[in-house]
């Protein structure tokens, strides 16, 4: 009897004991610092003499982990194999396959506080965000594989006499897994275990900043029994090895989350046929966003300014859901950019590796010098009110920084930062600031702060993204309640956390017989 899906509770870390089981796992971590991890080819590890090397991005020379990295030769030998064991694979009872989950996640349950200090350390998250990290993986093993379960046999169809009818939903076959490093465990288990799960293989190649937290899900895997060559581990620089997976004729599906421009290249990419190829290749992809928090003058301003800084400075701003636009109705654009600073000011920042720590490092030394030039160009664009520096000297910090008075069309208003830089927008009145609210390309989440019923619901309506939120903020969706994905160029509105999102890795086969 499987019990119902709830989503994973977050840790309370006021508690005494949370705290000292996190500061343990932290401990844990770092005693495996240097450790160096295999590619895994059809159960094979295989350690490879070229390396990624992952860094602590708070301490930029401290190095988490050493990961083996593919060459185009391992990534031809692992698709091969993997499009074998396919046909195996497809073969497991989808309850069987959804089993296999649901140990995984009892796995995970257990090394927790252990995944999400990998990631307070590997990718520079705060607790609370790390945390919230990890318990989004559970969630989707859990939710998926119950999906997986209710997918699983004939769906139903109109009774014709004479016939019996059925349904199927089959898989694709071997998949190419790309997820980012911003969740480098929530989201890469839910895009692999999601395609598992239905049915296909598929290699998964890890984000190059974040390639330990993804060796350590290939641990929990293996231990919770998944089958030798179903998930096939090939970290790789994109160019190299990103390219030839997407290009190669056994590929039949490439789940991706990361940037606008590598999604549509590979979207691009994966539109070319190859030589013997007998599939047109099916693409999910999941990318950025150029989200706003819409302010209407009625709202509860408190609430508003408060939502504003969570949204755009959570994990210093890099969320394809960050709220980097903050929208206001003239009336209170004062007021709120004030609270706003005041609120900003107020956050602790520091090496996250310190439970009361909000705002950590970025991701990288890329990332760093990326969000660096878009301050730069916002110095000229528009009036600066808070933060614009930064300092690598240790690791790569960047103040959290506020634009207001951004005109919407300057790049600053509409390119993705991804990093802890928000633009303020003067509206006129609402439908100004509904208006400037769908004046990008991306539609991926957003909020509204009002009380007016009438503005509540035209704005239902109007606001055109993915992810719409009432007076709350634009980050944070719930598997199985916020079902998440954008509009537009964020994306293919594949929702993750969806009742029908495995539906994006099968194909249905009915079958009709006269009796
Ligand atoms: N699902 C996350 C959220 O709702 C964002 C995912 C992403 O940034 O890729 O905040």
């Amino acid at each position: 009897m499987i019990k119902e899906y709830a989503p994973e509770p977050l840790t309370d870390f006021s508690k005494e004991e949370n705290k000292r089981a996190f500061e343990q796992a932290l401990e844990l971590v770092k005693s495996q610092f240097g450790k160096e991890y295999p590619l895994i080819i059809n159960g094979e590890r295989i350690f490879t003499e070229k390396k990624i090397v992952s860094y602590n991005p708070s301490k930029k020379d401290e190095v988490v982990g050493v990961v083996s990295k593919a060459t185009q030769e391992l990534a031809d030998r692992a698709i091969k194999e993997a499009a074998e064991v396919f046909e195996e694979w497809k073969n497991w009872a989808p309850d069987a396959r959804a089993r296999l989950l649901f140990k995984a996640a009892a796995i995970m349950r257990r090394r927790k506080h252990e995944m999400s200090a990998t990631m307070v350390y590997e990718a520079g998250k705060s607790w609370v965000e790390a945390d919230a990290d990890t318990a989004e993986a559970i969630d989707f093993m859990e939710y998926y594989g119950r999906q997986m379960i209710r997918l699983g046999g004939s769906m139903p169809v109109t009774p014709i006499p004479g016939e019996t009818n059925d349904n199927y939903y089959i898989p694709l076959g071997v998949g190419i897994i790309i997820p980012p490093w911003n969740f480098p465990l929530a989201i890469l288990t839910g895009m692999t275990t999601g395609a598992v799960v239905a049915g296909n293989t598929v290699i998964l190649k890890p984000a190059s900043a974040t390639p330990v937290i993804a060796a350590k899900f290939m641990e929990i895997m293996e231990e919770a029994g998944m089958p030798k060559g179903v998930i096939n581990f090939l970290p790789g620089s994109g160019g190299e090895v990103g390219d030839f997976l997407v290009e190669h004729p056994l590929t039949r599906f490439i789940s991706f989350t990361g940037s606008k421009e590598v999604g549509l290249r590979i979207f691009q990419k994966a539109s070319q046929i190859a030589p013997g190829q007998k599939w047109i290749k099916r693409v999910v992809a999941e990318m950025g966003g150029k989200d706003a928090v819409l302010v209407h003058k009625d709202a509860d301003l408190e609430a508003a300014a408060q939502a504003i800084v969570v949204s755009a400075f959570g994990y210093q701003g890099q969320k394809c859901s960050a709220g980097s636009r903050a929208i206001i109705h003239k009336d209170v654009y004062d007021v709120v950019l004030e609270k706003v600073v005041e609120k900003t000011k107020a956050l602790k920042k520091g090496n996250p590796e310190d439970g009361s720590v909000f705002l950590g490092p970025v991701v990288d030394k890329n990332a760093f010098d990326n969000i660096n030039r878009y301050i730069e160009i916002g110095k000229n664009e528009a009036r600066l009110v808070l933060g614009g520096n930064s300092d690598d000297s240790v690791g790569y910090f960047i103040e959290p920084t506020i634009f207001a008075d951004v005109d919407s069309r300057a790049v600053i208003g509409q390119e993705e930062i991804f990093g802890p830089v928000l633009s303020v927008i003067k509206a006129e009145d609402i439908d100004d600031g509904i208006r400037i609210f769908n004046d990008t390309e991306y539609g991926l989440t957003g909020s509204l702060f009002a009380k007016d019923r009438a503005i509540i619901e035209r704005c239902r309506k109007e606001l055109h993204c993915g992810n719409l939120y009432f007076n709350r903020k634009s980050t944070g969706a719930i598997v199985g309640a916020h079902p998440f994905g954008g509009f537009n160029m964020s994306g293919t509105d594949s929702k993750t956390g969806s009742e029908d999102y495995l539906l994006l890795f099968m194909q249905a086969k009915s079958i009709s017989e006269v009796l």
